[in-house]
């Protein structure tokens, strides 16, 4: 875009540039043709003025020519000199011959009149041939014919010398006048030169200021499109090289790293939960923390290193140090951002996980280095964020079919056919009355997901991806939404069931969980007294404090929780007190047990001993057997899930299940006798999917 600006801008320039120069050189065409005339004219007034010099002294030299002759008849008369008579008569010739030349010329001159002027001549020539005779036959001595000639001559004596004059008069006054023409001639010459002068000058001028103004637009050009490249290369807010940055950048380190058979490292930063601080303090103080993150960065390495944000929560390093001190460098990195920032008056935390790629022995181009860090980093942030990972070959397959599955989530989530469904695992009642069958009074909602291509992949291998990934939000209130949309259907056709579904601790996280929920209750018309949440006891909630307050507003609004998987985790009793509880569920892994195992029974029991002495209901995971059945109901413990009653099972089924126990309910009302109805055939079993 730049460069085609630059381009139609330097066209500009130049069709200006040549429109000046073709008016400049016009103007000076039409200067030089006007002075060209004037040239002309110089150069026929100074063929004349040579006429003229040639000429001018024709009268004078009429006059000397004929005193000459004069002088040389008598010298030829009187033996004076060396003069013959063949000079004689040459001087004779001379002298006729320019008399007749300016008669003939009609050189008249300017102070005579023609008729003067043609009697004049008239006289001379017929003076001249009474006169031919005598000097042709002239005889040395010969004083008479001497005199005759010059008596013949006389009487134009003076006319000849009057000629002469008023011929060099006229001349004279010619020479004036070519003189003057002259002089302007030569002032033309001057103008011309100085015009000439003038319009080289101001052709000149106008290249140079032409020429400064196209400079001037060049350097401006060129400032702005250092200025394009640095906004194309940099990120706005942090000021560090992007990724295009890097991407240059990588390249020239390739380069020198193969001249100069060297390595070297590139990092991928990530910081861990960034959105969370982004959710929690708002953008501008999120801004603020990724401007002091970049400064910390920036100020752990060299010039020569390059520190880049490629965006979001994620910055890349390229790092020249040896294989030893890349470990020492990401400890830095990640000691360095994990201190707190206290930004707006908060103090947050927040940790980085960083995957590192290494050229050329792991990774030998650009693009190769940027996958592998990005594996490194998605491994690092698998093995539980703020720590790093190298690269390794190994973690290709392993990560890109994470890495695909992941995907594969995310379009799950947003299409019919992605093979998401939720199934429904049946909770029944424990009775008193051992006779008595056993009743469905909910179900727990868990997710399946059958792949299109992999199949049926167990909750637990792509709930650690969707909670490594966040995608587990998203993930949970679409099972929520549905199963709330299943179950208000379920109680409209009259079975009055509860529902579980389970909150991943990620979501105790997310402060807009409650409102989110109650959007879900009020969109579907789901009762909140029909609802538990089951929460596990998790290290892996950060802020115990908010999320003990998001589970209060949740059970103020008649909304039950249920703590999952009891005694697997570290809670403390404290702990347990601080939540608001409304049940325990005890996890399959004692339940199991306790048909052989003395202390499992053992603990089994003090978990419902401890529930009761808090007031919470219990209930049983894993009940697979009769005898298992038997155990809890004498420890009055409330409610049993597991195979025994029921697998996991679609919705379908879950009807199916629900109508089958009505209509036996209503078969054992009307025997109404005691005839022993085991449990066992209220139960449907779904083999789909076993755990
Ligand atoms: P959970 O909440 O403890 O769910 C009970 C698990 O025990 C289920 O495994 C269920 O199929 C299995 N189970 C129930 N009765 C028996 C039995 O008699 N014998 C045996 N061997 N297993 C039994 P599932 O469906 O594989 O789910 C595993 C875990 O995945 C769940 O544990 C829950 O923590 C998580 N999960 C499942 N669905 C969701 C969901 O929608 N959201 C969230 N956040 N987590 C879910
Ligand atoms: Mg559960
Ligand atoms: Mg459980």
């Amino acid at each position: 875009m730049a460069n085609q600006g630059h381009e139609s801008e330097m066209k500009k320039q130049i069709k200006w540039l040549a429109l000046i120069y073709l008016a400049a050189v016009g103007a000076l065409l039409f200067l030089e043709v006007a002075h060209f005339k004037e040239m002309r004219k110089v150069s026929s007034q100074i063929g004349e003025s040579y006429d003229l010099i040639s000429s001018r002294d024709e009268g004078l030299r009429l006059e000397v020519e004929y005193r000459r002759f004069q002088y040389k008849v008598a010298s030829y008369v009187r033996g004076q000199g060396e003069v013959s008579h063949a000079d004689v008569l040459t001087w004779f010739d001379i002298f006729w011959s320019r008399a007749h030349s300016i008669a003939t010329e009609n050189s008249i001159p300017d102070g005579m009149d023609a008729k003067q002027a043609t009697i004049l001549f008239a006289d001379m020539r017929e003076a001249l041939k009474q006169v031919d005779p005598l000097v042709q036959n002239l005889r040395r001595g010969d004083e008479e014919a001497l005199s005759a000639i010059q008596k013949g001559l006389e009487a134009f004596d003076g006319r000849v010398t009057e000629l002469a004059v008023a011929i060099a008069q006229t001349r004279v006054e010619e020479a004036a006048s070519l003189q003057d023409n002259l002089d302007l001639a030569l002032q033309g010459i001057d103008t011309l030169l100085i015009t000439s002068t003038a319009g080289g000058v101001l052709i000149l001028t106008l290249f140079g200021v032409e020429a400064f103004r196209a400079r001037r637009a060049e350097r401006k050009i060129k400032i702005r499109e250092a200025r394009v490249r640095f906004l194309a290369e940099h990120d706005s807010l942090t000021r560090l090289g992007n990724r295009a940055y890097l991407n240059i950048k990588m390249k020239e380190f390739i380069k020198e790293a193969k001249a100069q058979d060297e390595s070297f490292h590139l990092l991928l930063l990530d910081l861990d939960k960034f959105k969370d601080v982004n959710d929690t303090f708002g953008h501008p103080t999120g801004d603020q923390l990724l401007k002091n993150a970049a400064r910390r960065l920036s100020g752990i390495f060299r010039s020569d290193d390059i520190v880049a944000r490629l965006g979001g929560d994620e910055f890349a390093i390229l790092i020249k140090a040896d294989m030893l001190d890349i470990e020492k460098v990401v400890s830095r990195v990640i000691a360095a951002l994990s201190s707190s920032f206290v930004i707006n008056g908060h103090e947050i935390h927040i940790s980085t996980s960083v995957g590192v790629s290494r050229y050329p022995d792991l990774s030998d181009t650009a693009d190769d280095l940027m996958r592998d860090a990005d594996l490194a980093l998605y491994a690092a942030k698998n093995a539980g964020r703020n720590t790093w990972a190298l690269y390794k070959h190994s973690m290709s397959v392993e990560i890109k079919h994470r890495m695909g599955l992941e995907a594969d989530l995310r379009n799950a989530l947003n299409s019919e056919t992605g093979g998401l469904e939720v199934y429904y695992q049946p909770q029944v009642l424990f009775t008193e009355n051992k006779n008595e069958a056993l009743s469905v009074v909910g179900v727990e909602a868990l997710v399946r997901w059958f792949h299109p291509e992999h199949g049926a992949i167990p909750p637990m291998d792509f709930i650690d991806i969707a909670e490594s990934t966040g995608i587990i939000d998203e993930l949970s209130s679409w099972v929520t939404r549905q199963a709330c949309e299943d179950v208000v259907l379920w109680h409209k056709a009259g079975f009055d069931i509860s529902l579980a579904v389970n909150l991943s601790p990620h979501q105790l996280n997310n402060r807009y969980l409650p409102d989110e929920i109650f959007q879900v209750l009020r969109d579907t018309g789901m009762a909140a007294d029909k609802l538990t949440l089951e929460i596990t006891e998790s290290a892996a909630v950060q802020n115990t404090q908010t999320a003990v307050e998001m589970l209060d507003i949740l059970n103020k609004r008649g909304i039950s929780l249920a703590m999952d998987d009891f005694g697997t985790g570290y809670s403390n009793l404290g702990y347990l007190k601080s939540l608001p509880l409304d049940c325990l569920k005890i996890d399959r892994s004692f339940v199991t047990h306790i048909e052989t195992n003395e202390e499992d029974r053992k603990l089994v029991r003090g978990i419902v001993n401890l529930a009761r002495g808090m007031g919470l209901k219990v209930v049983a995971e894993g009940v697979e057997t009769e005898h298992q059945v038997e155990f809890l109901r004498s420890l009055h413990c409330d409610v049993g899930q597991g195979y025994l009653f029921g697998r996991p099972m679609n919705k379908l089924k879950l009807v199916a299940m629900l109508e089958r126990e009505r209509a036996q309910a209503n078969l054992w009302n009307e025997l109404n006798d005691n005839e022993d109805v085991p449990y066992r055939e209220a139960t449907f079993h779904d083999d789909e999917l076993s755990s």
